[in-house]
């Protein structure tokens, strides 16, 4: 079993049945939990125990971010007036077409550092991208490997607006391909992509959804972001986007669905009534100024919501504790209400709701026996947990990144002391800069980036 890890704080947020625990701990050995308790019981229970932590800050699972694109790990910072079609249009689309494995490693390296040092531990992952052949999404399955966060993967897809569109079999092979890789893999899973509805051919809608009913594959994708998508499926099918997805039959599968904000209440008895499960990602939405999706209904209706940080080029960092605190933020001012979500159901969301969203609730999302060892101490002799009145809102509201003192996924420990543990960080920065150089330069970004290609001394914009 190897040796016993205890750790302790003034509070830990369990998640699970055990909720709060003052002045709790948590024990754990071979990547499992074996208990979570007050700590004086179990520092006599596992007398031998490496012990961590303090009588100050707060325990609690580690965040999980439901829905990314590391895809965009090296494109933050462009186009924050644009909408979302023009974005993809102008951004992401030109970039998609020159993404290489390499890029996709060390981006969800980079990224996957800045996951873990904001408190997540669990990433689900899009990587949408149109060069294929180069098998690009794979390079997510290593990153996450090296760097040591949990994951689920998917490639997402589209075929239709690319000017040489992929073949629905080059793009089903390399779906296959990740499927494998994921399977060698001890810490990241599988999902199949679709990138939207809208976005893929009729032929390869159809066969995305058959391949995940003959495998059983789950699927990730995104449903009612825009109004406009919705427009243009009634427009082209008659249909919205989520009825669409509803009749190819890919509900027949268990899907996680990004956003989910301009749903009706049609559109809701369907997501809850086949077990579809949504990824809210607040920062990206308004930052695109997409809408504010319905927490309230979706989950009231039996939704399971998680919180997702959306990609970094639509956020545009990975801060998950940002990602959590603006939740509960839109809900109240879109609602003008204070009552709209408490921090409470938020910290849920972000935690074990999320990991039901995920399929991964018998495995994460709660401190409690027989879970992995996916965790985060809060350090509470800094500005931000200094004086702990209510833990939860606390974690809510007043931590960030500079109080994350430690984490653990499968209970090794990634950070400690505030700083990633075998990884250098600044060489991990050092290495992204020539590849994200060369990916603006070669989708001819210069109109975004100044790292597109050698400057000509005037402002581009
Ligand atoms: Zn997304």
């Amino acid at each position: 079993m190897g040796r016993v890890s205890v750790v302790r704080a003034r509070h830990v947020l369990t998640m699970g049945p055990a909720g709060e625990l003052e002045g709790g701990a948590v024990a754990f050995a071979g990547g499992e939990i074996l208990a979570a308790g007050p700590f004086e019981e179990l520092a006599g229970r596992f007398p031998g125990a490496e012990v961590t932590g303090d009588d100050h800050g707060v325990v609690l699972p580690g965040l999980v971010n439901a829905h990314t694109h590391l895809s965009e790990a090296l494109l933050p910072g462009m186009g924050e007036d644009l909408t979302l079609f023009e974005w993809i249009d102008r951004i992401i689309g030109p970039a998609g077409r020159h993404l290489t494995r390499e890029m996709a490693r060390v981006g969800a390296m980079l990224k996957g550092a800045e996951l873990l040092l904001s408190g997540a531990t669990c990433v689900n992952d899009m990587f949408c991208h149109a060069n294929l052949g180069s098998l690009a999404s794979l390079g997510v399955v290593d990153g996450l490997e090296e760097i040591g966060l949990r994951g689920v993967v998917a490639f997402g897809p589209e075929d239709l607006g690319e000017p040489d569109r992929p073949t629905v079999a080059a793009i089903m092979a390399e779906h296959e391909a990740l499927a494998a890789r994921c399977a060698a893999s001890d810490l990241v899973g599988f999902r199949l992509g679709v990138g939207t509805v809208l976005g893929q051919s009729d032929a390869l809608l159809a066969t995305s959804a058959r391949v995940a009913r003959e495998h059983g594959w789950a699927v990730h994708t995104h449903l009612a972001e825009v109004r406009e998508e919705v427009v243009e499926a009634r427009r082209r099918w008659g249909r919205t986007s989520v009825e669409r997805a509803a009749d190819v039959g890919l509900f027949e599968v268990p899907v996680l669905a990004g956003h989910a904000i301009w749903v009706g209440q049609g559109e809701i008895g369907l997501l809850a009534g086949a077990g579809v499960a949504v990824a809210h990602n607040p920062v990206a939405n308004m930052i695109l100024g997409s809408g504010v999706c319905p927490l309230a209904a979706l989950r009231g209706a039996g939704v399971p919501v998680g919180v997702g940080t959306d990609g970094a080029a639509s956020n545009d960092s990975q801060n998950m504790l940002e990602a959590v605190k603006v939740a509960a933020l839109l809900q109240k001012v879109a609602r003008l209400d204070p009552r709209a979500v408490t921090a409470g159901e938020v910290l849920t969301m972000a935690t074990a709701e999320g990991a039901r969203a995920l399929c991964l609730d018998g495995l994460v999302g709660s401190l409690e026996p027989g879970r992995r060892a996916d965790l985060v101490r809060l350090r509470g002799d800094r500005p931000g947990l200094a004086n702990v009145h209510d833990p939860t809102q606390q974690v809510v509201y007043c931590a960030s990144p500079a109080d994350v003192e430690d984490v653990w996924v499968d209970g090794v420990r990634r950070v400690a002391g505030g700083e990633l543990v075998g990884h250098d960080l600044a060489a991990l920065v050092e290495a992204s800069r020539p590849l994200a150089a060369e990916l603006a330069g070669r989708a001819g970004l210069g109109a975004f980036s100044r790292l597109a290609g050698p400057s000509d001394g005037r402002r581009r914009r």
